[in-house]
């Protein structure tokens, strides 16, 4: 594809269940496309892993209001991953604990800290030329993204990838706690109150369950020539 000239310069959001793909298709993508991506997953994450370095109980509102009005979460765009700073300090590595997954999950579900990740996720997108990948960036956070693309694949399918994944890094869960804790996941997502995971009317849905990662990658590509 040619490189877009910096006025033609758009918004990609990509958004799915855990596991679907999006986070190495939208990576991919920017790279194709010389965009930034930005892990929006990862902005959770670190608020998740300060509540829990700080102790503060989920239900505490008072101390999670206090906490999100001293936090500073920062993005460096790098590939194959967003570098994550926490109050200054690189939390790339921490925020990946398995633990922090669910936290991340938790603490994303409680308004003030959306409020404040959606401020900061639309502040880092107002130049355009960005992928974002996440749960509700073609619902909530740019409504109006060029281009919007919902990635899914079978329970079975994305267990199975997680749990390769959580064995590179010497987990011994079993395979069966793996497809239970996402399953979890997808329903608190899609369960919670604020800003559900759930496709945006106008997205394109992408089934990536037999999709290599270059199939996802050029079906997308494909799309976006299309419309343009
Ligand atoms: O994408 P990742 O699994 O790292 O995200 C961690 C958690 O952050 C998700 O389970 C979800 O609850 C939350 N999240 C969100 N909205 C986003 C991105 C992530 O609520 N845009």
């Amino acid at each position: 594809m040619e490189k877009n000239k910096k006025n033609d310069k758009f918004i990609i959001a990509i958004d799915g269940p855990a596991s679907s793909g999006k986070s190495t298709t939208a990576k991919e993508l920017a790279k194709r496309l010389e965009y930034v991506y930005l892990d929006t997953g990862a902005m959770y994450r670190a608020c998740g892993l300060e509540a829990y370095r700080q102790k503060i109980s989920l239900d505490d509102i008072p101390k999670l209001t206090k906490m999100m009005q001293n936090i500073k979460v920062e993005i460096k765009y790098s590939l194959p991953n967003n570098i994550v700073l926490l109050n200054g300090e690189d939390v790339s590595l921490a925020i990946r604990e398995p633990h922090i997954g669910k936290l991340a999950s938790d603490i994303s579900a409680i308004g003030l800290v959306r409020a404040g990740m959606t401020d900061l996720q639309r502040k880092l997108g107002e130049n355009k030329g960005i992928v974002m990948d996440g749960r509700d960036i073609g619902t909530v956070v740019f409504p109006n993204a060029e281009y919007k693309f919902f990635m899914v694949a079978d329970l079975d399918e994305r267990a199975h990838r997680r749990f390769l994944e959580e064995q590179e890094k010497g987990s011994t869960k079993t395979f069966a706690e793996v497809k239970d804790e996402l399953a979890q996941r997808d329903y608190n997502d899609s369960h919670r109150d604020i800003a559900p995971l759930k496709q945006a009317e106008d997205a394109i849905l992408i089934d990536s369950t037999h999709l290599t990662i270059s199939e996802q990658v050029e079906k997308i590509i494909e799309l976006i020539g299309k419309r343009k």
